[in-house]
C-alpha cells in the first residue's frame, strides 16, 4: 500500500480541530474547534488565520449562498453571519440536547445539511441521531440510537449515502433517494483494522474514493467503498486525526483536521503538531462543497 506524508499549513494547539470546509469563492478554509468553542478562516495564501468565538461547542459549519454560515453547534442549528458576527439559533430538533450534542455535518447534493449528534456523557453510548434540515429548517429525522455521528459523503451520482458511526467502527453505505431524501438499506463496507483507531470525519474525491480520518490512528486513507479495499494511506506526525475536506485551486489539496483531545502531557510533548491544520496534495481532486440552499 502506498503511504505518503502531509504538510503542517497552520501551527494551531486547537483541542478539537474538525469540519474543515473550502470557500471555492475566497479560497478560504473553514474549520471549527469544538471544545475550544470557535470557529477558524485560515488564508492559504497569507497563512492569516482568524478566530471567532462562539462560545458554544460548534461540531460542524457549512457556507450558505449568502456569504453566511450555518453552524450545528451544541444548541441546535444556528446562522453565522462573519462580517457582523451576528449568531441566531435557527432550531433545535433535540429536546435532549443537554445530553447530546451536534457532531459532523455536511450538505447533501442538494443543498440541505445533514447533521448528527453524540452523547456527551460516556455513558449515554447511543443517544446519537442524524438529522436533516431543508432550506426552510424543516427538520427529518434519518437514524436514531447513533453512537458518535461522524463523516458523511454522497456518491457523485447522489444515490448513495456514505456513513460513519465512530462507535461502530465500520463505514457504512445507505441508498440514498434524493426525491424522498430517504435512506435505507444499510450495510458495512469498511471495517477498521485495529491499528487504524476509530473512523472520523471523511471526503470522497472524484473517482467516488472515500478518504477517511482515523481518530487515534495516525492517518487519513483511502478506501473503495465498493469493495471495500484499503488504497493508500496518508501519514500524520499526530495520532488524532479528525476530518479531511478537498481544497486549494483545483481542488486537489486535501485539508486535513486533527486534535489534542485524549492526548496526555507527555503525548502531547511527543506530538507538538496535534491540533494543526495539514494538507496533502494529491492525484485526484474531489468536488467543490455544496453550499446550503436557502
Ligand atoms: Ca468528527
Amino acid at each position: 500500500m502506498n503511504t505518503t506524508g502531509a504538510t503542517c499549513v497552520l501551527r494551531s494547539e486547537a483541542t478539537l480541530a474538525e469540519s474543515p470546509f473550502w470557500d471555492v469563492e475566497n479560497h478560504a478554509l473553514w474549520w471549527v474547534d469544538i471544545e475550544g468553542r470557535t470557529i477558524h478562516r485560515f488564508d492559504p495564501q497569507t497563512r492569516a488565520n482568524k478566530s471567532y468565538y462562539i462560545g458554544e461547542r460548534v461540531g460542524a459549519l457549512v457556507l450558505r449562498k449568502n456569504g453566511s454560515l450555518l453552524l450545528a453547534t451544541e444548541i441546535g442549528v444556528a446562522n453565522f453571519d462573519p462580517r457582523t458576527e451576528a449568531f441566531e439559533v435557527l432550531c433545535n430538533p433535540d429536546d435532549r440536547m443537554d445530553q447530546t450534542r451536534f457532531n459532523d455535518g455536511k450538505c447533501d447534493p442538494d443543498g440541505r445539511l445533514w447533521a448528527g449528534t453524540m452523547g456527551l456523557a460516556s455513558t449515554s453510548q447511543s443517544s446519537g441521531s442524524l438529522y436533516s434540515f431543508d432550506s426552510r429548517f424543516q427538520i427529518r429525522t434519518h437514524l436514531k440510537q447513533v453512537g458518535v455521528s461522524n463523516g458523511m459523503a454522497w456518491s457523485r451520482d447522489a444515490k448513495t449515502l456514505f456513513y460513519v458511526d465512530s462507535l461502530s467502527r465500520t463505514v457504512d453505505a445507505f441508498d440514498y433517494d434524493r426525491t424522498s431524501v430517504a435512506i435505507e438499506n444499510r450495510r458495512p463496507i469498511f471495517t477498521v483494522p485495529e491499528e487504524f483507531g476509530i473512523p472520523d470525519g471523511m471526503a470522497i474525491d472524484s473517482n467516488d474514493k472515500l478518504w477517511i480520518a482515523f481518530w487515534g490512528g495516525w492517518c487519513v486513507a483511502q478506501i473503495d467503498p465498493f469493495d471495500g479495499k484499503l488504497l493508500q494511506k496518508i501519514s500524520l506526525p499526530v495520532a488524532q486525526v479528525t476530518s479531511c475536506a478537498f481544497g486549494g485551486k483545483d481542488l486537489t489539496a486535501l485539508y486535513i483536521t486533527t486534535a489534542r483531545y485524549g492526548l496526555d502531557d507527555t503525548e502531547v510533548q511527543g506530538q507538538p503538531e496535534a491540533g494543526s491544520i495539514f494538507v496533502a496534495q494529491l492525484p485526484v481532486g474531489g468536488l467543490a462543497p455544496v453550499l446550503f440552499r436557502d
